[in-house]
């Protein structure tokens, strides 16, 4: 077999440059449509800034190397030239990586699948711009709806809701209709079935979720991020991701196999020290392209044709995919860049040190924190109605969140974490992604899960020695925010309960809530953040 130096010495002037970004593991993908080995060569890099310009977390920093090498090395199997720089050669930047490969091979042409992220499309169109080089940006279709189809749902529209698009793509994509071309089972959408929790019992039984060992290259990788990185927060000794596109293939089946058929029931449910439950684990290998969405959703809608799984399951499981997943894709590049700057709730404290170390006595946190560090992996109600939460009733800066959510988990990536933080989880677009905040009180995470019988806190408890974080703040949020959560229709209960509290009442939440948001800061200040 040839070596890659021979390959080099004896080949023609290069034609394509054909660029791949950790994002974009697909051998299908459109950069590869009338790919000619002999001429053309695949640029890859892996580039420090990637990894500290937000301090990312060990565990997403090495999935996507793992699953890059991988990769490059399936490609180089098949006898393709891939010029691959690693971290120890590469350059710190991903735009100065580009121009010194565009140096080094002078491409007539420079071929990429369009960036996932609004500043990295920007910077490398920039540096191929400046090199003079031809650039054949191809749109994205691991994607189900494009730009220009998002565009056209959006128009007109006063407000973006999810439940509408999720129905267009349910009739433009054929995905659990009738004959008759009306949603299976007569509704759109089952998700007041899927709300259950699992009582004082606990769940039991759980089938374990396929695991992947890592293998020497996989291996390599953490040992070199462990060495690379010793400041960043996360640990690897449970690092099990799958990382190559037959890995990812046997995790989907064995979550169909073995979960799905309880998703929707569980899915927001949380449970100490169970950090799976009936979830798939595969938005890592969705967003890294190792899968195809829609594969995963017909994998979804033959277990329910086949009667391996329900209808609420399957359809809870599928909305996730077709539904959240592609709006929020739309929402992200209708919305920038500008959407990066939003802050409607006018939020601006620090995030709390205990977002870097799990160190704190709300068991709530500790526990989806602390698997955070451990595993890169929290489910959406933890993500969503545990850490967005307290946030938001803290009034965090949405930029400090976005961040954190940026670096700590293996499947961030900036198209579907920002809307997610930003919008859904910290309200800070104003309503674009949700029609009003999701706030709640501690009762709201103890109806929920187990969290609260182990801590120190009582839910119901908004003021005193036991008043729970969330609770105090709950309030406190509702009377700082009155006056505009008044004219939202879908907050008049909790307005109308605010209502009812006495100007003393209100008094003492407030100050209970200084008082926190004090000791907090503290914390900050105190602790020994990774950055
Ligand atoms: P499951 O619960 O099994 O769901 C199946 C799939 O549906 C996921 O793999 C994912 O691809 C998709 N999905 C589910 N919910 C969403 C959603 N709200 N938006 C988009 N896709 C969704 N997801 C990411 O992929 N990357 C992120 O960086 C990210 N950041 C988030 C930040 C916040 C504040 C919140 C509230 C949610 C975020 N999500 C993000 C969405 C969701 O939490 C994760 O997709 C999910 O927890 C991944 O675990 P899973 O694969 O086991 O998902
Ligand atoms: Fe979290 Fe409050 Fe429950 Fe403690 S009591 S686990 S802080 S919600």
């Amino acid at each position: 077999m040839p070596t890659q130096s021979t390959v080099e010495s004896s080949r023609q002037p290069v034609r394509h440059l054909i660029v791949i970004l950790g994002d974009q593991l697909d051998r299908h993908s459109p950069a590869f449509h009338g790919f000619d080995s002999e001429r053309d060569i695949v640029w890859m890099a892996e580039v420090i800034e990637e990894s500290t310009k937000v301090p990312v977390s060990l565990p997403r920093i090495a999935i996507f190397l793992a699953c890059m090498r991988h990769f490059r090395d399936a490609l180089r199997s098949e006898q393709i030239h891939v010029d691959y720089r690693e971290l120890a050669l590469g350059e710190p930047a991903l735009a100065d990586a580009l121009a010194g490969a565009l140096q080094r091979h002078r491409p007539a042409k420079v071929v990429m699948v369009e960036p996932g992220e609004w500043s990295v499309r920007e910077s490398l169109r920039a540096v191929v711009a400046r090199h003079s080089v031809l650039l054949d940006e191809r749109a994205d279709d691991h994607f189900l709806c494009s730009h220009r189809e998002f565009a056209d749902h959006a128009r007109g529209r006063k407000q973006l809701r999810m439940e509408f698009f999720y129905r267009e793509m349910r009739r433009k994509h054929q995905i659990l209709l009738d004959r008759d071309g009306k949603p299976e089972g007569g509704d759109w959408n089952y998700d007041a079935e899927n709300r259950g929790s699992f009582g004082k019992a606990g769940p039991s039984d759980i089938p374990s979720p396929a695991r992947f060992a890592p293998n020497p290259l996989t291996a390599q990788v953490i040992a070199e991020v462990q060495r690379r990185f010793p400041q960043h927060v996360g640990k690897l000794d449970r690092f099990d991701w799958p990382v190559t596109r037959d890995q990812a293939l046997i995790a989907l089946q064995d979550f169909i196999d073995h979960r799905l058929s309880h998703f929707g029931e569980y899915q927001d449910a949380m449970w100490t020290r169970e950090p799976w439950l009936y979830h798939s684990r595969i938005s890592a290998a969705l967003n890294l392209k190792l899968l195809n969405p829609l594969e995963v959703i017909r994998a979804a809608e033959l277990a329910y044709r086949s009667g391996r799984a329900p209808l609420a399951a399957t359809e809870g499981f599928i909305r996730q995919i077709l539904g959240w997943r592609e709006y929020v894709r739309g929402v992200y590049w209708h919305l920038m860049p500008g959407y990066l700057d939003r802050n409607a709730m006018r939020a601006s404290e620090p995030l709390p040190g205990l977002f870097w170390t799990a160190e704190t006595d709300m068991q709530c946190l500790a526990d989806s924190i602390g698997q955070t560090l451990e595993l890169g992996y929290a489910h959406h109600i933890q993500r969503l109605m545990v850490t967005g939460l307290f946030c938001l009733l803290l009034g965090v800066d949405p930029k400090e969140v976005h961040a954190w959510y940026l670096s700590v988990y293996v499947d961030a990536v900036e198209w579907v974490e920002l809307p997610n933080t930003l919008g859904m989880s910290q309200y800070a677009d104003g309503g674009v992604m949700a029609s009003k905040p999701y706030i709640a009180s501690g009762r709201y995470i103890d109806k929920m899960s187990n969290y609260c019988c182990q801590c120190r806190y009582k839910p119901a408890e908004a003021t005193g020695k036991a008043a729970c974080p969330f609770t105090t703040l709950y309030w406190d949020f509702l009377i700082r925010h009155e006056l505009e959560l008044s004219s939202n229709p879908r907050m008049v209960m909790q307005v109308r309960n605010l209502a009812r509290l006495t100007e003393a009442r209100r008094a003492e939440i407030i100050s209970a809530a200084r008082e926190l948001r004090q000791s907090l800061r503290v914390q900050v200040n105190g602790s020994n953040l990774s950055t």
